[in-house]
């Protein structure tokens, strides 16, 4: 039979899936990331064997982190510094003889997000807070992307912050005052000497007021119907956590209506069924 094989090439770890035409997993794989570009192509390889056993690959679809070129399928994903100026699209095709396509992750998770985490919009956010911050916007399903296909950075908007050590306060982009730099697990470690799931209640809130301006920023300038948030540290606050930054967002929001602030439905495997709806016939680019 068809398969469809998606990919999720993270920071820490890759996971490899196949589906069958209706998007349905049938077996999955994976390992983590190496510091070693070669030893994490012959994986991801071995994975996509390993997962489509006997079957016939027919197409194929990868999330992974920006910076990249989604049309000509080259990447240097910002926290895989063995990862620059990879024809990932070239090789994948070469070797494997069917159409492959790659994405932001934040994009690709928006997909999945969409396509199987019950959404019901026609404007859709959706966040990943996780080890860094991102996000992706969907009109109708379909990505919107900037000028020359830029992809927007919503982690590096600036927000009237509040925060309990602000010497901390630094972005890995190189701006001072990033959201990214306040709410991502690499921010939250800067800033409170911990990881996210070690944060008091206290801390917790900071983090949500953060949150809120940002979730603010983003409804006044796309209005959104639905903002979907998914990653680590989103899924470790939980419902408290978002609806705590829903309120702020609500508070400071005077002249656009209030989006529907949600936790992802799919947990941690948005981008990867993102990237079997990328590998799949009928995806909208
Ligand atoms: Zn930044």
């Amino acid at each position: 039979m068809a398969v469809f094989i998606g990919l999720d090439i993270g920071g820490t770890k890759i996971m490899v899936a196949a589906a069958d035409r209706e998007g349905n997993l049938l077996r999955r794989a994976r390992m983590a990331t190496s510091t070693s570009l070669e030893t994490d192509l012959g994986n991801i390889n071995s994975m996509v064997a390993e997962v489509a056993a006997n079957d016939q690959i027919t197409g194929m679809g990868a999330a992974i982190g920006g910076p990249l070129d989604w049309e000509q399928g080259i990447v240097s994903p910002l926290h895989q510094p063995a990862w620059r100026d990879v024809p990932l699209k070239a090789i994948m095709e070469s070797r494997w003889s069917c159409p492959f396509h790659v994405d932001v992750d934040t994009n690709v998770a928006a997909l999945g997000e969409y396509r199987w985490g019950g959404v019901f919009a026609g404007r859709f956010l959706y966040l990943t807070l996780s080890t860094g911050m991102g996000g992706g916007f969907l009109i109708d399903g379909k990505i919107y992307r900037g000028q020359d296909g830029a992809h927007p950075e919503v982690g590096h908007q600036s927000i009237h912050y509040r925060c309990s050590n602000p010497p901390a306060v630094q972005c890995e982009c190189g701006a001072p005052d990033c959201l990214e730099a306040l709410i991502s697990g690499n921010g939250i470690r800067r800033i409170y000497g911990k990881s996210a799931e070690m944060l008091n209640p206290e801390e917790w809130q900071e983090v949500a007021y953060n949150l809120g301006q940002g979730l603010r920023n983003m409804a006044a300038f796309y209005t959104p119907d639905v903002i979907r948030i998914g990653g680590g540290v989103a899924v470790g606050g939980g419902e408290n956590f978002i609806q705590a930054a829903r309120r702020v967002m609500e508070d400071h929001l005077k002249l656009v209506p209030a989006p529907r602030v949600e936790l992802s439905g799919l947990g941690y495997d948005t981008a990867l069924r993102g990237a079997i709806a990328l590998a799949l016939p009928d995806r909208i680019d």
